[in-house]
């Protein structure tokens, strides 16, 4: 075992993503003292760093909005907190529905989230405009505003979190891979590492893939088959296919997001790829050099292609990953003319990519697909037959996403604290 692990824990969390960072900072919060974080690689590596931090506060229930209202007034505070900026901007979301039904829906969130505290603005079509001049309004029905939503970077807010549990006496261990939990008695009572090692604990609380928590570390036991069912049948995100450009060139004045559909689609396995979603990092200075900027481009993408082939060739794989860089900068050319001679440094991460570094299933970005189904049932975050194990994170929240799975780690820190007889919410 490595030095810097002790062998013995009150709480040992699994995973360094927002998630994990979110629950050791609220069990720090709420006194806990010997609480151990352990993190496979380094904190942020899985999927919080691809994250584009878009924080929105409308929810479809009163309990999810007030959650998220929640979330929203930590954020504010803790750059004050921890002295980590984390880029929070509260510039505001304007969403737009161009039928009666969706509008109707939207006015309904609204009344909610007015009901919750929230500052929300209905809007006409010309209000909406006024409030983004670049909208095209001739077939929308109505817009609603949140003044109060907006960006961060995730990557700083997992950091922020860190800083703010570690100041509260948590240790914060990386390079250091869970293979599996240790149960005694229908008890879990630390977790077992790479290396043959055991740490001891009190409590576990899973922030990392479900699947291989359930099935990897502990062999498929403890589960009702109501969850079983969930993981044979249900849908995951996704997963994705980013090509990422840094460039000799600005974007002043261009829109950070833009979906465009391709007048030239282009193929990548048996699938068409019909749009690219876009993104410029021109809102912050320190993504590039002065001068230069970051461009990326982003599809969906199947995963059985690329693990087929990354399976078959490592070196097949790769080059039609330079074929998609290709592809991907000759329609951009369109929109950015000479671009392709800009390009000083280009990467290219497939769901492959993905499950490499954060074990998803099959590349998922976002855990559980938010269907129907998967919205109407809750998962359950502790399992039967099992103490002490808590589950947290996206794989326990349908639709995932930065400020949900945030509730999920203080959920997690809940159940912790019922069971140990405390009283109040962290
Ligand atoms: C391209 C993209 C854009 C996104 N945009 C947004 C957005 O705009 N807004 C939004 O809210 N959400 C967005 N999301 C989703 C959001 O990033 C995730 O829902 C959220 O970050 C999940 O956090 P997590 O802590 O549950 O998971 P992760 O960040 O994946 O953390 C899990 C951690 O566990 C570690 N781990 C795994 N196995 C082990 C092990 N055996 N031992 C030790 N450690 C282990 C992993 O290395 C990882 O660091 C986006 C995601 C992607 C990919």
């Amino acid at each position: 075992m490595a030095s810097d692990i002790p062998s013995q824990a009150r709480v040992v969390i699994i995973g360094g993503g927002v998630i994990g960072c979110s629950v050791a900072y609220h069990l720090a919060k709420r006194g806990w003292k010997d609480v151990l974080l352990l993190e496979r690689k380094e904190l942020t590596s899985g999927t919080t760093w691809h994250a584009a931090g878009l924080i929105g506060q409308l929810r479809a229930t009163q309990g999810l909005t007030q959650l998220a209202v929640y979330t929203a007034e930590l954020y504010e505070g803790l750059e004050k907190e921890t002295g980590q900026a984390i880029g929070y901007k509260r510039n505001g979301s304007l969403s737009v529905a161009c039928d009666h039904e969706r509008f109707e829906e939207m006015k309904r969130g609204a009344s909610m989230a007015s009901n919750c505290g929230l500052e929300v603005q209905v809007l006409t079509p010309g209000q909406a405009k006024e409030k983004y001049p670049l909208l095209r309004v001739d077939d929308v029905v109505g817009a609603v505003f949140l003044p109060r939503d907006g960006a961060l970077n995730p990557i700083d807010v997992t950091r922020a979190l860190a800083i703010g549990a570690r100041q509260n006496g948590v240790r914060i261990v990386e390079h250091t891979k869970v293979t599996g939990v240790t149960v005694e008695k229908g008890r879990a009572v630390g977790v077992r590492l790479a290396d043959g090692s055991e740490v001891r604990a009190d409590a576990v609380i899973a922030a990392c893939d479900g699947r291989s928590v359930l099935f990897d570390m502990l062999g498929g036991r403890y589960m009702t088959e109501k969850t079983r069912q969930h993981y044979a049948t249900w849908q995951t995100f996704k997963p994705l296919l980013m090509a990422t450009f840094g460039v000799a060139r600005l974007f002043p004045g261009e829109p950070a997001f833009t979906t465009v559909i391709l007048d030239r689609p282009f193929a990548i396995g048996s699938e068409t790829i019909p749009g690219l979603f876009i993104r410029l990092f021109n809102y912050g200075e320190g993504y590039a050099p002065p001068g230069k900027s970051v461009l990326q481009a982003t599809s969906e993408s199947g995963w059985e292609h690329w693990n087929t082939l990354r399976g078959q060739d490592p070196a097949l794989y790769r080059a039609e990953k330079r074929r998609v860089a290709g592809e991907i900068l000759d329609r951009l050319e369109v929109l950015y003319p000479g671009l392709s001679g800009q390009v000083e440094v280009s990467d290219v991460a497939t769901p492959y990519t993905t499950w490499r570094y954060t074990r998803n299933h099959e590349g998922a970005w976002e855990g559980w697909l938010m269907t129907a189904q998967a919205m109407r049932t809750s998962i359950e975050r502790t399992l039967p037959g099992l103490e002490r194990l808590y589950l947290a994170g996206q794989w326990v929240m349908p639709g995932g996403g930065v400020p949900p799975v945030l509730y999920s780690g203080r959920h997690a820190v809940q159940l912790l604290c019922r069971d140990d007889g405390m009283t109040g919410l962290p």
